[in-house]
């Protein structure tokens, strides 16, 4: 196996906090989320700003839409951050048990969005690790996307 600067190095699983960046060389937990440290290298989903999403979408008609946010956030009834045109809502703590549904995407581009992208890191990288290829999380999150013309 060729040698790989990160074969050792360790990161918290992504939360979207500043602690991402730091690298340890053993796993563990990190000190300052509380998460399990992964190997670097296991880190593998995208990221797109939200100024780039709607026309994204617009280019890429195929691609899957996941908010990771709650129901209530999802409907609006909680904030007026609004969500985008046909997303699908599965959230983040009911993932472990229901992302066999998104199956049949297992190989399309998915695009993993919540509030301030503090939950869609850690959902974009559960899902690279069950398998899903194409996984994309929008930084930032709905909060500071100004665009609405792919918001539903
Ligand atoms: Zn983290
Ligand atoms: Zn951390």
């Amino acid at each position: 196996m060729a040698f790989s600067p990160y074969q050792d190095s360790y990161q918290c699983i992504p939360c979207g906090l500043e602690c991402d960046r730091a690298t340890y060389t053993k796993p563990g937990q990190c000190p300052h989320c509380q998460m399990q440290l992964v190997k670097k290298s296991t880190v593998t989903f995208r990221t797109i700003q939200p100024s780039e999403v709607c026309g994204y979408i617009s280019k890429h008609p195929g691609v899957v839409l996941l908010d990771v946010r709650t129901t209530a956030e999802f409907d609006g009834k909680t904030d007026n951050y609004g969500t985008l045109k046909n997303a699908i809502n599965i959230p983040i703590q009911e993932l472990e048990g229901r992302y066999l549904e998104l199956n049949e995407f297992k190989d399309k581009e998915i695009i993993v969005y919540c509030s301030h992208s503090r939950r869609s890191p850690r959902a974009s990288y559960f899902l690279t690790t069950k398998g899903f290829a194409n996984v994309v999380n929008m930084e930032g999150g709905m909060r500071v996307m100004t665009d609405n013309s792919c918001k539903k």
